[in-house]
């Protein structure tokens, strides 16, 4: 642990509370603010402090940590909060927000508060979350990543993906494979299934061979299979950071033609499932769109 003792964490949603509790059971001071307020309950019952407001939290912090949806809800919350931080405040971004905003953010806290700001958005779910098992992608200074490193480390592992902006940059195209892999996974296994093969063993025979992926071993044994559909990240997130790698993608100059395919079917996925659909739910719209023509029943 570093001396930054004193952390606020803004955002305690499916991912926030339980790398919030954590940080509380490692012995952590956790000052905690979400416009939920069974959230900032949540945070109490787990030991730490919860305000009404997020310029209260973040007084006196020496860390601020996010957990917002994307970088709108971030930029909104920095100008609530950025009257209220010490100079040298360390802020630690780990939502996954987009990466040019981030380094415009980053720009200019430096240069008007003198406050920096890290990039270090996750990969690893909520269950990752809850055993402290998440990956970290870090984006900053090797010396402000250094002073991020002991907090980050009490909730999973952590990679220097580069420059402020790298680890936002570097989760959504994790994310736009993910979310590619889970629909083309989808789409075999529903077709493996209309041929007569039992989906376990399918999923046990991709695991055991190149077509193995998160999605096949993770996603749908843990989920789909069992028709659970709670793996608690939703649809729409991940919707989110797939058209952040798009746009990051066509910024290059390479556009991702599978990956603008795949947005496209998760597009319309979202808007057949409505807001609170969880992403595993996709699985669902791969098999409607693929049943038989259906004949007209109308007059
Ligand atoms: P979530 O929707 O469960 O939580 C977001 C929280 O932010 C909510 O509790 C909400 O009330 C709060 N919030 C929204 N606007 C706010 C504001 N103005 N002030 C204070 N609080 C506000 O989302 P999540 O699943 O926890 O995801 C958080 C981030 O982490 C997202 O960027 C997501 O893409 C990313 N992520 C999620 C997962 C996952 O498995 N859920 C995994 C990796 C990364």
């Amino acid at each position: 642990m570093t001396s930054d003792n004193s952390v606020a964490f803004i955002g305690l949603g499916a991912m926030g509370l339980p790398m919030a509790a954590r940080l509380v059971a490692t012995g952590v001071a956790v000052r905690g603010f979400d416009l939920s307020e069974t959230a900032r309950a949540d945070l109490t019952a787990a030991g730490g402090q919860a305000f009404p407001s997020p310029a209260e939290a973040v007084v006196g912090s020496d860390v601020v940590v996010l957990m917002l949806p994307d970088s709108t809800v971030v930029e909104a919350v920095m100008a609530q909060i950025r009257g209220s931080l010490k100079p040298a405040t360390l802020v630690i971004d780990m939502s996954s927000s987009e990466p040019l905003r981030t380094r415009q953010l980053a720009d200019d806290l430096r240069t008007r508060e003198g406050v920096d700001l890290v990039d270090a958005p996750v990969s690893g779910g909520v269950k990752g979350a809850r055993s402290g098992t998440l990956t970290i992608m870090v984006g900053g200074q090797p010396g402000q990543v250094d002073r991020a490193r002991g907090l980050l480390e009490h909730l999973g592992v952590v990679k220097h993906a580069g420059p402020v902006g790298a680890g936002h940059a570097v989760k959504a195209l994790n994310n736009l494979l993910s979310a590619t892999h889970l629909w083309v996974t989808s789409e075999a296994m529903l077709a493996g299934e209309r041929f007569g093969l039992d989906p376990s063993v399918m999923l046990e025979i991709f695991n055991g061979s190149s077509g193995r992926s998160g999605s096949t071993e993770n996603k749908w044994p843990n989920f789909i299979l069992p028709g659970t559909f709670d793996s608690g990240f939703a649809l729409r997130l991940m919707l989110k950071d797939m058209r952040i790698a798009a746009d990051l993608a066509r910024q290059v100059g390479l556009p991702s033609a599978l990956g603008e395919a795949a947005i496209e079917q998760w597009a319309r996925a979202d808007q057949r499932l409505g807001p609170g659909a969880d992403h595993t739910e996709v699985a669902r719209c791969v098999a409607d769109r693929s049943s038989p023509e259906q004949p007209d029943q109308s007059d």
